[in-house]
This record gives structure tokens, sequence and C-alpha cells, in this order.
């Protein structure tokens, strides 16, 4: 079944209110098999949402619409429904019925009998939320459903009306089951040269490749024609593209690097403490968002002065001197002194030149040192990280964090 959306509201394609009605109509519809072709977005203009409704309905053998149902001026989308497809607006008596006990409910107030007018020949969606029910009807072969734009009403709507609707009219309805792999370290055209022809001419698997800075997120979508076909075709999937991209692969699903390396932590029974210098206790932060992190992170110390960097972790003063606190040597004796004061089995350090001021013509902004303490020696390495403040901040943390996640699973924290 060919799908389109229509979104209208002159509020959302002026940029003021973000379309989350999409996204959710597309997800819930994938849940129950059915896929969105197309998706439209128009103002709050009868012309407009007219010409859409036309264009979608040559394309489409269904088209979900939200928002304009509303009682104020603006909301025009039954009566260009009803233009666009022939029809007249009539008061729906039952509606005007809902409206007024639904406003009563609320409190009393004017009932507008506006919002009790649909196209003829339509079939009520009840609005158990809200007094903006929705309607629908068929047009040239297309079926037309028409949603308030309230989201939370019209997924509750969707949910119960329109899914189970289109659900009982497909034919040969598929089971369609996606996963979501996170990878960081690798770059995009990196990953899409490990992963090229890995699904070439396989239709039941889709993959899409997406930056959601600093890191990757592979998506990949199964078509089955049962539940059992669906996970066989994804789990291959998933195998596969662990194969190619090996421990790039932070997580699956929605779990964060954080949440992956506090788990590692968990299983290891190792603990740690951390000096930071350009990320502020950025590491930390994130890490103490786990709950339960507590059983593996000792402590945290943001020594951004050298003094402190001197007092806390005894950094000698001849490194600050002749390498500076931005250096190879100093992040190195930033971990092992942290690890030392604190008692903790690994010390991680990071020092860097975040921006926008501080940099040298060899040690431009961006220049970073990470080092890593362990009981069996230390590793240290220093990067040149591009973009602003928050960049390069960003960066070496997650970078930080990867590294604590490689050192856990693989005893060292370089991706072997
Ligand atoms: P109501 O009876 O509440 O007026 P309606 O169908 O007229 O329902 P709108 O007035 O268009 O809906 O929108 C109601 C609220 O929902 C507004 O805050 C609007 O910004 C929001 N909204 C509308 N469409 C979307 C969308 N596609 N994504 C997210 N929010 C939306
Ligand atoms: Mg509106």
């Amino acid at each position: 079944m060919r799908i389109s959306t229509l979104s209208i509201g002159s509020e959302l394609i002026c940029g003021e209110v973000t379309d989350t009605n999409a996204g959710r109509i597309a997800e819930l519809l994938l849940g129950g098999g059915l896929r969105v072709l197309r998706h439209m977005a128009v103002g709050d203009s009868e012309p407009d949402i007219g010409e859409a409704l036309n264009e979608l309905a040559l394309k489409s053998d269904a088209v979900i619409v939200t928002g304009g149902l509303g009682p104020t001026v603006d909301d025009v989308t039954a009566l260009a429904a009803a233009h666009a497809t022939g029809r007249r607006l009539v008061v729906n008596e039952a509606l005007k019925e809902h409206i007024r006990t639904f406003t009563a409910k609320l409190g009393g107030g004017h009932a507008s009998d506006r919002q009790a007018m649909v196209p003829t020949k339509s079939t009520i969606i009840p609005n158990p939320t809200g007094t903006a029910c929705g309607f629908h009807f068929i047009h040239g072969g297309c079926f037309f459903f028409f949603l308030p734009g309230v989201p939370s009403e019209m997924e509750r709507m969707l949910s119960e009306t329109v899914l189970p609707f289109l659900c009982e009219r497909v034919m040969h309805k598929k089971v369609i089951l996606s996963s979501l792999l996170n990878v960081y370290g690798l770059s995009e055209p990196e990953v899409d040269g490990l992963l090229k022809g890995a699904f070439a001419g396989n239709h039941d698997l889709q993959m899409s490749i997406c930056v959601t800075f600093p890191w990757i997120r592979i998506t990949l979508r199964a078509d089955g024609d049962t539940e059992v076909a669906a996970r066989t075709y994804l789990q291959d999937a998933v195998e596969l593209v662990r194969e190619r991209l090996g421990t790039a692969i932070f997580s699956e699903g929605h779990e964060t690097m954080e949440q992956t390396v506090a788990e590692l932590f968990d299983r290891r029974g190792l603990s740690l403490a951390l000096a930071e210098s350009c990320t502020g206790g950025l590491i930390a932060k994130r890490l103490t968002d786990v709950p339960g992190s507590s059983a593996f992170f000792q402590e945290g110390l943001v020594t951004y002065s050298n003094t402190a960097k001197q007092r806390l972790l005894a950094v000698p003063q001849e490194i600050l001197d002749t390498r500076g606190a931005v250096s190879f040597e100093c992040a190195a004796a930033m971990a092992i002194g942290v690890r030392t004061a604190a008692g903790s089995d690994l010390g991680l350090a990071v020092t860097g030149i975040a921006g926008p001021d501080g940099g040298t013509a060899d040690k431009p902004v961006g220049t970073v040192f990470i080092s890593l303490a362990t009981p069996a020696g230390s590793w240290t390495k220093g990067f040149r990280f591009g973009g602003n403040r928050d960049y390069v901040r960003t960066l070496t943390a997650w970078t930080a964090l990867d590294w604590l996640r490689h050192y856990l699973t693989e005893a060292s924290p370089f991706s072997v």
C-alpha cells in the first residue's frame, strides 16, 4: 500500500514548530508493517492544501493528513478537503454533540460549531482526548484520513482507528523489524566503504547510515512475510555489519557510549579516576549520568590551572615549563598522578586547547592529548580535532570514553 502523509500548519513550514507528527506516523505505521513513501508539508492555506491533496492522491492509496482541524480562522483543512474533492461542508450532529459534551466537561465555555463541519460522505474518526475529531473518506480510489495536529491526540487516533483500518485492507502485510547499530571512530565515508555492497540486490533489507555527531547510526530494517522471517533477515544483517565494522560498533539500540562503558566497568570490576582539563568535567558528567556509576567511578578532578595539575596530580614543574600543560608528557603525568592519588585501577586524563583562543603554530586549537594509566602500563596519544570549542570538547570526551571501552574489552585503548 502506497501511503503518503501531509502536515498542515504555517508554524511548521516557517520553522517555528518542529514537525514531529510526520516521523511519529511513519514510526507507528512501520510497527504495523506499513511504510510511508512520501511526505509533504504546507501552510494553513486553502489552495495549497487542496493542491497537495490532489497531488498526493495521484500517487497514493492512502493519505494521512494532520493539523488545521481546530476552531480558529486559520484552521481551514476541512474546507480545503471539501473543495478539493467536490464536497460540501455540513454540520455533523454527532460531532456537534461530542464537542458540546467535551467542552462542558472541561468546565463550559463556548462550544464552536465550526469544528462540527465536515465534508459530505465522510466518516468521523473519534477523538477521545480533544474536541477536534477527525474524519475520513474515499476519493478517486484513495483513502483520506484527517487528524488533529496536537501530537498526543493524533497519535491515539492513528493507533486506535487509522492503523487498524489500513491493516485490515492490506492484502500482503509484511512484518517490518529494525535494529540500530551505533558506531564511533570511523568517518561516514569509511563506514560507507566498509559496508559497500553488503545488501546489494536484497530487497528485504534496507540500510541507512546517519551521522548524529559525533557518532554514526546505522539503521537496518528487514521485511518478512512472518515475524520469524523478518527476525532471521535482521539477525543475519546485524551479523554482517558487525563482521565488517568490528569493534567500531559501540552499542545497539538506544544504549549510549557511557552506558556501554559503565556496563563494561561493572563486568570487569575495575575502578576509575579522571583528571580533566579542557573538558572541564564533561567526562565525569557523562559517566555519572548513568545510574549506579558510583560502583566504579571513584573521583574526577578538573585540574584547569598549572597549579592544580601540580598540587593535585604531582605533574612535575619541569614538564609544565618545558613541554607545557597541553603536551604528551603532561597528559601522561596527569593520568599516572590521578591514578596514584585516587588509588584506582585506571586513571584517565585529558588536556587540550578547545579554543577559540590559545592556539599556536605547533599547537593549534583542537590539539588534545589523552592518556590512560593502567596496572599494565600507560597509553598516551595526541589528536588534532576540528571544529569549534564545543566540538573539540565533545570529541575529546567521546574519544576518552571510547578509549575506556576499547581498554575494557581488548586490554588496549586502541581498536585491535
Ligand atoms: P486543535 O483543535 O488543537 O486546534 P488542530 O487540528 O487545529 O487541533 P493545529 O491547530 O494545527 O491542530 O495544531 C495544534 C497544536 O499541535 C499546535 O501547537 C501545533 O503547533 C501542533 N502541531 C500541529 N501539527 C503538528 C506537527 N505536524 N508536528 C508537531 N506539532 C504539530
Ligand atoms: Mg494549525
